[in-house]
């Protein structure tokens, strides 16, 4: 049995719930896996069980255990992270589930958005919370639960409910119902939290018709939060839960991005930018949303954040709908096998433009065919559409924010591609670093426990970080510009 003292980050995401253990020096002991189930009960809704939320978390806390062979008195405490926006509302009295819980990506409460905006309300959300009215938030979930579900607003007016997104309901489960609460950067995603007073904002509250009674207490992300009750999830009781953080804001404090100016992208079926800016959130002019994150220190600071539909899921549109490639990864030497895509540009709009332009009408195009076109030209251009997106919330983030951006950090399943990498730093003028240990969500949310505990310092967290490769970048001004500008013409056709 190994001697010693261990971390264990929980991530639960949109498709499984994932267990780690760190050690001292910041290596994965072990780690584990579940499925979850996704259901579709009508066209752009989408729900999770809560229930099975719960069960795979508790059984990946328990596989991730036995297969380290430590004993879980070795646990110093527990990060949580979780896919975001996703809402859940129970009984209090008995921590019973009202109804499945309605997922980030469920389109159900588009009409009640409609509503607040007829009712010209969306400047003063967008002012209070930094976010768009959007039925991706939060609030207006709960909004619907208690208009559609009979019965509900009224034991919601007697304080009989408990809203919370995935991480309060981790953390009632891990505590017996103990603890009602949640974190800033959990917070700043339900249209109901003030960013500047850091508190839920009683306007909002109104707007919405959400009782106060429902919401968590809202704490920094690095601190105390509560303590494991006795036999939950093969963990003995008292391990103090002492991280929390919503995934990409995780993912930016595990990339070690923690003061104004940097930035990271994480490349998977989407792509999520986020550039911090310090104690000062900025507004955004330019399509972006301003979100709390977390300082060296693991306390409330903010970020702007740009999120892409399509990223990686446009090289599985590649493998699985037109078959030009078997796997994923070999668009890399396929791409960097041609000189350039022949001037052709793919445009992957497939479910809209997300960040900076929200078209979610638009649909993708391919362009600039010619006889000569050939497989190779259509792969590579996909790949750099990637690359483009990205460019355009980078150039979004530095005009908003004003800050100049030296380097971002990577992570996510596409950015193994060297060829994308490399573009990516020609493209942006800037280097692209890619660490070690790509789990960097699990990280962060490890690494904001560890610093509540003393576990580790913030100094210690930063030299801890390995880069695997750093891509600089090479190619002229005039060359970027061309190749950029015709990006831009690409994308106007799609918009036209
Ligand atoms: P998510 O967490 O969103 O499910 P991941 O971070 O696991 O996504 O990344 C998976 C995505 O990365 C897929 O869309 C896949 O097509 C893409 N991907 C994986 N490997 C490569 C590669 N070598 N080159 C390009 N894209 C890749």
């Amino acid at each position: 049995m190994p001697a010693g003292d261990y971390l264990l980050a929980v991530d639960q995401g949109t498709t499984s719930s994932r267990a780690y253990l760190f050690d001292r020096g910041g290596r994965v002991a072990a780690w584990a896996q579940q499925e979850l189930r996704q259901s579709y009960p009508k066209p752009g809704w989408v729900e999770h069980d809560p229930d099975e939320i719960w069960a795979s978390c508790a059984a990946v806390i328990r596989s991730t255990i036995r297969q380290a062979k430590i004993r879980p008195s070795q646990i110093v405490a527990i990060g949580l992270t979780n896919q975001r926006e996703t809402t859940i509302v129970w009984e209090r009295l008995s921590g019973r589930p009202v109804h499945p819980a309605i997922v980030w990506q469920c389109r159900r409460t588009t009409e009640i958005c409609r509503r607040l905006k007829a009712r010209r309300l969306e400047p003063l959300f967008r002012a209070r919370t930094g976010l768009v009215l959007d039925a991706y938030f939060s609030g207006p979930k709960i909004t619907w639960l208690l208009e559609r579900v009979p019965g509900l607003r009224a034991r919601a007016a007697q304080g009989k409910l408990c809203f919370g997104t995935v991480d309060s309901w981790l953390l009632w489960q891990l505590t017996k119902g103990r603890v009602h609460a949640t974190d800033v950067t959990n917070a700043s995603r339900t249209l109901l939290f003030n960013l500047r007073s850091r508190q839920w904002d009683p306007t909002l509250l109104k707007a919405l018709r959400v009782p106060a009674s429902m919401l968590p207490r809202v704490l920094p992300s690095s601190g105390a939060f509560g303590r494991t009750a006795a036999a939950v999830a093969g963990l003995p009781a008292g391990i103090p839960i002492l991280g929390i953080a919503g995934d990409q804001q995780a993912a930016l404090f595990g990339q070690r991005c923690t003061r104004a100016g940097m930035m990271k992208n994480t490349y998977g079926t989407g792509c999520f930018l986020l550039l911090h800016t310090g104690h000062r959130p900025v507004r955004s002019r330019h399509g972006l949303i301003t979100t709390v994150a977390c300082d060296a220190r693991g306390q409330p600071a903010y970020a702007l954040e740009g999120s892409v539909f399509i990223g990686g899921a446009a090289i599985q549109w590649l493998r699985d709908e037109l078959g030009l490639v078997a796997t994923a990864a070999e668009t890399e030497a396929i791409a960097a096998g041609v000189e350039d895509t022949h001037g052709v540009y793919v445009v992957p709009a497939f479910t809209g433009l997300g960040a900076p332009r929200w078209r979610p009408e638009a649909r993708g195009l391919i362009c600039g065919l010619t006889r000569g076109t050939t497989r190779a030209h259509l792969i590579r251009a996909t790949l750099e559409s990637i690359a483009y997106q990205t460019r355009d919330v980078v150039e979004a983030m530095s005009r908003d924010a004003r800050l100049r951006i030296r380097a971002l950090q990577v992570d996510g399943g596409a950015c193994k591609n060297n060829f994308l990498m490399q573009f990516q730093a020609d493209l942006l003028h800037c280097a692209i670093v890619r660490p070690r240990m790509v789990e960097t969500t699990a990280l962060g949310a490890a690494q904001l426990a560890g610093v509540a505990a003393s576990f580790w310092t913030p100094a210690q967290l930063d030299r801890m970080r390995a880069v695997d490769r750093t891509f600089t970048p090479h190619g002229t001004a005039a060359d970027r510009r061309r190749r950029y500008d015709g990006w831009r013409r690409a994308v106007a056709k799609t918009l036209a």
